[in-house]
């Protein structure tokens, strides 16, 4: 910026005239360089710019200082714009935008297909809370339709509780986020790993191979009726694995599948300067290898007791519980030197509630009910890549990342 234009950006008053100039149609190269090479002939100096393309059409923006000889500025636009077979419009008016509200969020919406109707619902919703869409910006088109919206006029908050139940009702996601903490580098994302990291359950994993998958059911369906708590229900079915070779952990290892997207979650955070953690009720026998293999910074877990080559049946120290889990982030986080409210935590289970909502944004992901309604925000497709773009982080910086991690290693398995 030079001197003259950042002496006319501070001074712009309020009832300096200004011309907005719009320009909608076929985009080619080049359009935007034309447009302003014919203003530049009047001097004029931009205030505000902003172009979109959709499908081959672009709306292309501009407000400019008024010019002395605004009628040949009008006249020249017609002309180019005509000659480019482009609609344009120059209107007249006085100064800038008016000044965004108080309350700045980010506001992410996905579905899987997203419908009209759920925009128009959703957005019905923010405007009734006071809110004001200022900018929209598409995130991703695959696996899930993801859009961006800049809110302002309303707190975080009251946004947030005005669009949950609705999203809900629309059976889309959403994730509302205050816009200064959206894309700060310097954040953590903190993960349960059973039916989130990964599609299984590492327990029943282990009692297969135990004999005892049946029993190990049971006291996890009576564990969900809230008839045992986390801690009990884990003692009781890991009494049930006491004398299992202890050499299935290679096997189990092996038997874990990645939920769709964790790869993916994972590069992408880690090119973009995140920490990345995960927090398990189940066994560090199976999560630390994960941790190895993902390159993740913390993890923390259950141990199951070995001797003579066999499991005991019971669990070395402290339980990593619902508590557990929530003490855990905040330890990471404190390590890590991010302060919790640029934490996340995404999980599925009644005991990730406690560590959801300790975090500055908790995802539900695919989880039941209970968990979706006292988490920030869901997300129910399974997909854990998802989680991005609720993070405001787009699809192509996702494949930038995945390229990028995928040429370093073909570059390491070169060497
Ligand atoms: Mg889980």
């Amino acid at each position: 910026m030079n001197a003259k234009t950042a002496a006319t950006a501070a001074s712009l008053a309020s009832d300096a005239p200004t011309l907005l100039v719009k320009v909608f149609g076929k985009d080619r190269p080049g359009l935007t360089t034309e447009l302003f090479t014919a203003l530049a002939e009047f001097g004029v100096d931009v205030v505000d710019f902003e172009q979109v393309v959709i499908r081959g059409r672009i709306v292309l923006c501009a407000l400019v200082t008024a010019p002395p000889r605004d009628g040949e500025l009008r006249a020249n636009v017609h002309q180019w714009a005509e000659s480019r077979h482009l609609q344009a419009e120059v209107i007249s008016g006085l100064g800038d935008n008016r000044p965004r509200g108080e309350g700045r969020s980010h506001v992410t919406i996905l579905g899987n297909p997203l419908p009209a109707s759920a925009l128009a619902a959703l957005t019905a919703r923010i405007t009734e809370s006071g809110g004001n869409i200022d900018r929209v910006f598409r995130l991703a088109k695959y696996p899930v339709t993801a859009v961006e919206l800049a809110v302002s006029g309303v707190a975080t908050e009251e946004l947030r509780a005005a669009l949950a139940p609705e999203a809900a009702a629309q059976q889309v996601d959403v994730a509302v986020v205050a816009s200064g903490l959206q894309r700060k580098a310097k954040r953590l994302v903190v993960m349960d790993v059973d039916s989130t990291l990964i599609q299984d359950e590492v327990i029943e994993l282990f009692a297969a191979h135990a004999g005892c998958e049946e029993k190990v059911a049971e006291v996890t369906a009576a564990a969900m009726r809230g008839e045992l708590d986390f801690a009990e229900s884990l003692r009781a079915r890991v009494a049930l694995l006491e004398g299992l070779d202890a050499s299935v952990v290679d096997k189990v290892r092996s038997e874990v599948r990645l939920t769709p997207g964790a790869r993916t979650l994972i590069r992408t955070l880690k090119r973009l300067g995140y920490q990345v953690a995960i927090v398990s009720g189940g066994f560090t026998q199976v999560t630390d290898d994960l941790a190895e293999r993902l390159g993740l910074d913390f993890a923390a877990a259950n141990t199951l007791e070995v001797a003579d080559g066999r499991f005991t049946g019971r669990v070395v120290g402290d339980i990593v519980d619902r508590a557990g889990k929530a003490t855990m982030l905040r330890r990471f986080a404190a390590e890590a030197g991010v302060p919790l409210e640029q934490t996340v935590a995404i999980g599925d289970g009644a005991n990730d509630l406690d560590m959801l909502n300790t975090a500055g944004l908790g995802v539900a992901f695919n989880a039941k009910p209970v968990v979706r309604e006292a988490a920030h925000t869901a997300v129910n497709v399974p997909f854990l890549d998802t989680v991005l773009y609720l993070l405001g982080i787009s699809r192509e910086e996702a494949e930038e990342a995945e390229a990028e991690a995928e040429r370093e290693e073909q570059a390491e398995r070169r060497q």
